[in-house]
């Protein structure tokens, strides 16, 4: 399996095919495009049967094998056994098994003339972090490990996280040879929830740095450093943001499990409802569609931050300035533009990368593009987006409070304001006769005050979290200056 950019010139494409290895640690493509497969592997229904008993772990290996095809089968199947465990994933609730890793609920099930429309939650939330990206990042760390080994190498991770992102990074590093994790947070801003899952981590290959200013300062410190081509050389500086590959691959898994788990054979469809924000998630499900799963309808959710639905719903793709970006109650999906995007545009417009990169060319220059093939539009592609089985929704602060309350009177569960979004936009899409999958992104006790506001009560928090805030915390406070920061690296790099 090779590896082509979606800005790729014919010229640079064939210069430089890249393998899954090489793209491993990396993030954009020189040419500042996306990694994209070369072509989709296809999956035939008698693989899809095969699949139907695998344990989660072996069926990760079935998948992963198919895109990481230069490293050795037995390394891959060792990978992803470790990865996938119930005691990885071990935050399972009542009614959840911890071996199914992903284990799904049904909320409601409706008869409509003699076929059966089922609304269900995937748990993809189960992890060390309770947030769905533990789901990639924990196979990444171990990829990165085996990797670096490999190579004798070395890598140090530098990132700014407002929560999510840099506890699930940390978590998944913790401990791994050749990997120490720098991360940037701005300090007394985190929730003291997540402020003490990432500051109790005391392992010496993980660095918490607590800047003294707004999220905004941290990344322009991170992009500060990262400029400093020399610098993030010498140091092997690198990131693990969403749009790395592997991330990707990672999740494509549990689109195949889920389908599988909910279907009893493959004449049967499911559609997806994924709770967006940089298009990571739910460019996955794409994926896992274009390899041939049976999956109807991808329900794109988004928050009041709805850069994605406004695409799908005109074809006008509207990046926002941070300033019209709003801070909300599910704030893992607060994005002013969706850095995994360009990965679906690259399809839509077939796979033409001169195009790709001319739309996003003006994505820089003009702040946009406009597929709608209107008057002054830069294409008509808006209307085959249905062919990819792309639809979307938004909802509000209010829809959130309004769904937890009704999921927690009705079925007795209490869900995140990130799943919310996405059950209230699900409702909105559902077909006869197709389950619909909502998939849960966070567990509700990572943003507690949202629950508290609709409920009343505290969120349940899972075993081994109840003193979190109280256990000791290692981290340094630093003031926003590009030097200090690069001095407080190179004296922890040793290089
Ligand atoms: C990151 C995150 C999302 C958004 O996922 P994308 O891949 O950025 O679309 C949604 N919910 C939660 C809880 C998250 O942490």
């Amino acid at each position: 399996m090779q590896y082509v950019s979606t800005r790729a010139t014919r010229a640079s494409a064939s210069r430089n095919p890249e393998t899954f290895s090489s793209i491993l640690l990396g993030g954009l493509a020189p040419d500042g495009g996306l990694f994209m497969p070369a072509e989709y592997p296809r999956v035939s229904g008698e693989e899809l049967n095969a699949w139907r008993k695998l344990p989660y772990a072996e069926l990760a290996y079935e998948i992963l094998r198919k895109f990481a095809t230069d490293i050795p089968e037995a390394d891959i199947k060792a990978l992803t056994a470790k990865t996938y465990t119930a005691d990885v994933y071990r935050n399972a609730r009542a009614g959840e098994s911890a071996a199914d890793i992903t284990p799904l609920r049904t909320l409601e099930e409706e008869g409509s003339q003699g076929v059966g429309t089922k609304l269900v939650l995937q748990a993809l939330s189960n992890g060390p972090t309770l947030a769905f990206k533990d789901m990639a990042m924990q196979l990444l760390g171990n990829l990165f490990e085996y990797a670096l080994a490999k190579n004798e190498d070395e890598l140090n991770i530098f990132g700014a996280t407002s929560g999510d992102t840099g506890s699930a990074a940390e978590y998944a590093m913790r401990g791994k040879r050749g990997v120490r994790v720098f991360m940037l947070s701005p300090a007394g801003k985190m929730s003291p929830f997540q402020t003490a899952q990432m500051f109790s981590l005391q392992d010496p290959n993980i660095f918490n740095i607590a800047v003294e200013g707004v999220f905004d300062d941290c990344q322009d410190l991170v992009k500060a450093v990262s400029n400093d081509l020399s610098f993030k050389a010498r140091h092997k500086i690198g990131t693990v943001n969403s749009i790395n590959w592997a991330r990707v691959v990672a999740q494509v898994v549990y689109y195949f499990r889920g389908y599988l788990a909910a279907t009893t054979d493959n004449s049967q469809k499911v559609s997806f409802t994924v709770p967006s924000g940089n298009f990571g998630n739910i460019c996955a499900g794409h994926i896992a569609r274009m390899m041939g799963l049976p999956i109807d309808k991808l329900v794109v959710a988004t928050n009041e931050n709805d850069v994605l639905d406004e695409f799908f719903r005109t074809g006008v793709y509207r990046v926002r300035k941070s300033s019209e970006t709003y801070h909300t109650s599910s704030p893992s999906m607060d994005i002013s533009k969706a850095s995994n995007f360009e990965r679906f545009i690259y399809d839509l417009v077939g796979r033409d990368s001169e195009r790709t990169h001319a739309l996003f060319r003006k994505v820089e220059t003009h702040g946009g593009f406009d597929l709608s093939g209107g008057p002054d539009a830069d294409g008509d592609e808006f209307k085959r987006v249905g062919e990819y089985g792309f639809v979307s929704g938004k909802s509000t602060h209010a829809d959130r409070l309004e769904t937890i309350r009704m999921v927690a009177d009705d079925y007795g569960i209490v869900i995140d304001t990130h799943t919310a979004d996405g059950i209230k936009v699900a409702r909105e899409h559902m077909t006869p006769g197709v389950t619909m999958i909502v998939l849960e992104t966070a567990l509700a006790a990572k943003f507690n005050e949202t629950i508290l506001d609709a409920l009343g009560t505290d969120a349940e928090r899972p075993a081994g979290f109840e003193d979190i805030e109280s256990l000791p915390q290692k981290f340094v406070l630093m003031r926003p200056n590009v030097d200090e920061m690069k001095t407080f690296i190179a004296a922890h790099t040793g290089l």
